[in-house]
Formats: structure tokens, C-alpha cells, sequence
């Protein structure tokens, strides 16, 4: 399998595609074709493991560039947490994909592309680039973390993660280092963007992209729309999967697990007030905006990275984009009352983000057609199941999801765990030649 650039003027192998992130065009790397699961496959999923799924689905991405076994035992430590779909209510499931490490679905990205990277690389010695809005930086060194070799830089916006998100980038050490930039994630991500393509930097170091523009983020993440399915698939019932979006890394993994042949019947590209993309699906026109801070701030995301990607898959055409995603956008007083209620009427706690997403099934099951005006008829049949995925545990927003429940809330082991270590940072305006100097400085 072939890799090629979202702008068309680099082809390369898997191997190549990982370890530099970004294309030397400035594009995203994408497979030349989505390959298809056959038959015997779907016929079988409600009897496979997760980690039996992963399997089969990376292979067929990564082909023989990997062995079978080292690639089973990359799985089997990236997938060693449970990914349930709990029951909310009557037609809607929480896909539980918090239960890794640092309690955010991008453990399984990250984690992946890890092993990945650390299995291309051989032992070379390589800096790891990763700009994040949160959740992405945590899974990213704690993925990275003591890694041979590899050396992590995690950009992030001062003052815009939650007092906890910031602990889990901060208190690492070692191989990890955290920069804390004076701006925004959308300033966080153009640095790393410079960092990235700059020619100096580049010929003093091996230097790679660990956000979600890496492909081998993206490949996990097209495991568990399979696992979804192997165990709703008894239910009977078309599945749609809610998506709480902000870089659409997340959504465009399953696209790609659609276009292997899995039947999800719809998605819902679910935003907060950062909706360049709910937009583009009512307009046509895609305008990138400064980002706005909200209570879900992981998608506070005003130029989504992967809609290079999802335009390539729908050949740039804003048609074939709609037949596949509905979209909406929820301001943060709509999200509050979601937690609210869902917590009232079923007792589950939803985090901002996955709130989010379970507003997007209900806009589907009640007024899709008047939100977008495009919505096909059968797309707004109320008789399917929703499953909304659940991207963080709702303590890793202790203070917002408290704020609005109104009461106290658990905090696992897991995360009780970052809050007792020591914040550790170097501050830095969001400026690229101060940025660089600091990295220049660094060795090899
Ligand atoms: C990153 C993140 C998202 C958004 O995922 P994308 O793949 O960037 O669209 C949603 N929820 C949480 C908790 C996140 O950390």
C-alpha cells in the first residue's frame, strides 16, 4: 500500500508516512485506496476481541511492513483497557473510550503510533512535535514516555487546558519536555506546523509530528467503530455514531471504517461553537476562523487539520460530504443542560465533549431536517441506535462537569495521581524564531 500526500506531490511507504507526519508538500498523508474487509470478517465480528479487530484492520493498512507477530504484540499493549458501549437509555449507548491511561479516547491514537514509531525508527534518535488543546499532549508522552531515543515537545496553550489536562503534560520529565505558549491552540499548532517544515531544524534533527495529522493516529482510531458494532450489531437496528469533533481525527477514522465496509448507517460530526464545519455542509464554503474557548475546549478548534483528509475521501465534492455526515454546532449553555438532564433522567455523568456528541444524536432523532434543511427523509427516522463517543472520563473536567451537576464528583486513581506531582514548563510567546532558538539549542 502506497501513501500519498493530501496535496498530491509526495508518495511514500507506511514506514515514511510515520515517521515524518507531515508530507514534505505540506499535505496529510492518506493510503492510495481505503482497503475492504471481506465478508467473512463482518459475518464473524460479534465473535472477535477487540484486540482481534485492531489486528485485522491494521494489517490491512501496514501490509508487510510489519510482521504479524510484532504487530499482534503492538496491539495487544495499545488495546489493554476495555472500550464498553454502556447503555444510557432506551436507543443510545456511551462508547467508553476513556479508559486508558490518561482517560481520553487519544490513549489509543497515541499509544499506537507510539509503538509504531518507536518499531520504524530502530533505535534512531528523533524528536517527537505535538501541539494540543489538551487531551492530545497527556496521551502523546504518556505513550512516548521513557521511549529510547525519542524526545517529546508538547505545545500548549497557557491558561486554556483544565488545571488537571495541564498536569498530565507537565509533570512527566525525562523525556518529556512541555512548552507553554502565550496563545492560542491554533498559534500551538501553526508553530508546530514551522517547526515542522523549517529547513535548519530539520537538517540538525530528525524531527516528526505526533497530532492528528499523523496517519498512524488515525488507523487505531478505526478500530473501535468496528468493536461498536460487534456488540450492538444484535440489537438489530441501523447505528449511527454521534462524533464530538474538533481536528476530525476521530470522524475520519471511521470514515475509514465505513469505506472498509463497515454499514454505520449515519454520522454526526457533533461541534461546540467552533462549527466551521456544520457550516461548510449548510454553505459550501469552508472558512476557517479563530478559535473560540468553550467548556468542551479539545474541540476548540477553528481549522480542523483533517478536513484535508475528508476532502480527498469525498473527492472535494460538498455532496458526497453530506450524503455521509450531518453536522451540528451547540453552544455551552445546550451542553450544560444535556449533562444536566442525562444525569437527571438516566444517571450517567457525561463529560462536556461527549454532551457534545449525545446533543447531535438528539438533533438527528428530532430535527435534523431543520437544522440543515438537507437531511435525507430516512436520516431522521427516530428508530436507530445512537451511540455517542464518550472522549474523556468527566473528572478530567472536575470543575466544569461539578459546576454544572452541581455536586461532587470521583476522581479515579488514575488521574488523583498527576495532581499530586509538580508542574514543570518553560514559557514562550507564540512567536517561531524564539520557539527555534530554544529547539536549536538542544542536542542532537
Ligand atoms: C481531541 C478530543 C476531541 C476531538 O477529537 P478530534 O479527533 O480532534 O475531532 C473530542 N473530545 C476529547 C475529549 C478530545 O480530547
Amino acid at each position: 500500500m502506497k501513501y500519498i500526500s493530501t496535496r498530491q506531490r509526495q508518495e511514500t511507504d507506511i514506514k515514511t508516512a510515520i515517521l515524518k507526519g507531515l508530507a514534505d508538500d505540506g499535505g496529510l498523508f492518506m493510503p492510495e485506496y481505503i482497503p475492504k474487509l471481506d465478508s467473512d470478517f463482518f459475518e464473524n465480528l460479534p465473535n472477535l476481541t477487540l484486540q482481534e479487530i485492531g489486528f485485522r484492520v491494521a494489517k490491512e493498512f501496514l501490509g508487510d511492513s510489519i510482521s504479524d507477530d510484532n504487530l499482534k504484540q503492538i496491539i495487544n499493549e495499545v488495546l489493554n483497557f476495555e472500550i464498553p458501549a454502556v447503555k444510557i437509555s432506551e436507543n443510545i449507548y456511551s462508547l467508553e473510550l476513556f479508559h486508558g491511561p490518561t482517560m481520553a479516547f487519544k490513549d489509543v491514537g497515541a499509544r499506537f503510533m507510539a509503538r509504531m514509531m518507536s518499531y520504524f525508527s530502530e533505535g534512531k534518535p528523533m524528536k517527537v512535535i505535538a501541539a494540543t488543546s489538551g487531551d492530545t499532549g497527556s496521551a502523546v508522552a504518556s505513550g512516548f514516555f521513557d521511549v529510547p531515543g525519542i524526545e517529546v515537545f508538547i505545545l500548549y496553550p497557557k491558561g486554556k487546558v483544565s488545571p488537571l489536562q495541564e498536569k498530565q503534560l507537565t509533570t512527566w520529565g525525562g523525556n518529556i519536555k512541555a512548552l507553554e505558549i502565550d496563545g492560542t491552540f491554533d498559534d500551538c499548532q501553526a508553530l508546530a506546523k514551522q517547526i515542522l517544515s523549517d529547513e535548519e531544524l530539520n537538517q540538525k534533527f530528525t524531527l516528526t509530528s505526533a497530532n492528528s495529522i499523523n496517519i498512524a493516529r488515525l488507523i487505531p482510531q478505526s478500530f473501535y467503530y468496528f468493536w461498536a458494532f460487534a456488540q450492538l450489531q444484535k440489537l438489530g437496528k441501523p447505528i449511527v455514531f454521534s462524533v464530538p469533533s474538533g481536528n476530525f481525527g476521530n470522524l475520519t477514522a471511521g470514515l475509514f471504517a465505513k469505506k472498509m465496509g463497515l454499514p454505520v448507517h449515519q454520522f454526526i460530526a457533533s461541534t461546540n461553537e467552533n462549527d466551521v464545519i456544520p457550516k461548510f455542509l449548510v454553505t459550501g464554503n469552508y472558512e476557517a476562523k479563530p478559535s473560540k474557548q468553550t467548556i468542551s475546549n479539545a474541540m476548540d478548534v477553528g481549522n480542523p487539520s483533517n478536513f484535508e483528509r475528508m476532502k480527498s475521501l469525498f473527492n472535494d465534492d460538498v455532496t458526497e460530504f453530506r450524503k455521509e455526515i450531518e453536522s451540528y454546532s451547540f453552544s455551552d449553555k445546550e451542553t450544560e443542560i444535556a449533562m444536566q438532564n442525562v444525569k437527571k433522567e438516566y444517571n450517567y455523568i457525561l463529560d462536556p465533549h461527549g454532551a457534545v456528541a449525545y446533543l447531535g444524536l438528539e438533533a438527528l432523532r428530532s430535527f435534523g431536517k431543520l437544522r440543515t434543511g438537507l437531511a435525507q427523509s430516512d436520516k431522521v427516522s427516530g428508530d436507530f441506535v445512537g451511540v455517542l463517543l464518550e472522549t474523556a472520563h468527566p473528572a478530567k473536567f472536575v470543575e466544569v462537569v461539578e459546576e454544572v451537576l452541581n455536586e461532587k464528583i470521583i476522581i479515579p486513581e488514575k488521574l488523583e495521581a498527576f495532581n499530586k506531582k509538580e508542574k514543570k514548563t518553560v514559557e514562550f510567546p507564540a512567536d517561531f524564531e524564539v520557539v527555534k532558538q530554544f529547539l536549536m539549542e538542544e542536542k542532537r
